[in-house]
């Protein structure tokens, strides 16, 4: 059983990887830290998509990943869709399926929009 950083003990630590003993990364840390970078890849949902919420996306999501979902409390309440940008796989199958083209990867969301990188991650307490 490894150790990290902190000294709690964990079953994995990443020198199992090949990584030097001075910069093990335990597990949890390193689950996190690839958490934080899939979140800077995750396709966004931006303005297009306040006051349309078609759903059409949610259907060709593999992932579920998008919500809420018509059946989803909240739904209603919320002015648009969001990405979870943990669970996405950045699959791209949601951008030609939304039809008023709301959809962007990272790399291409429109500046105007930028804030919508941290809207629809703080829908999902990312
Ligand atoms: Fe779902 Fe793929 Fe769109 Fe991510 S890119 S939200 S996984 S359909």
């Amino acid at each position: 059983m490894g150790r990290c950083y902190s000294g709690f003990p964990h079953r994995k630590t990443w020198a199992a990887n090949g990584e030097s003993a001075s910069g093990v990364l335990c597990y949890y840390q390193r689950r996190e830290l690839v958490s934080t970078e899939k979140s800077q890849m995750a396709y966004i949902i931006a303005e297009p998509c306040i006051g349309t919420k078609d759903t059409a996306c949610v259907d060709a999501c593999p992932v579920d990943c998008i919500h809420p979902k018509k059946d989803e409390d909240g739904f209603a309440e919320s002015d648009q869709l969001f990405i979870d940008p943990v669970e996405c796989i950045d699959c791209g199958a949601c951008v030609p399926a939304c039809p008023v083209s709301a959809i962007f990867a990272q790399d291409d969301l429109p500046e105007k929009w930028a804030h919508f990188t941290e809207k629809n991650a703080a829908h999902f307490g990312r």
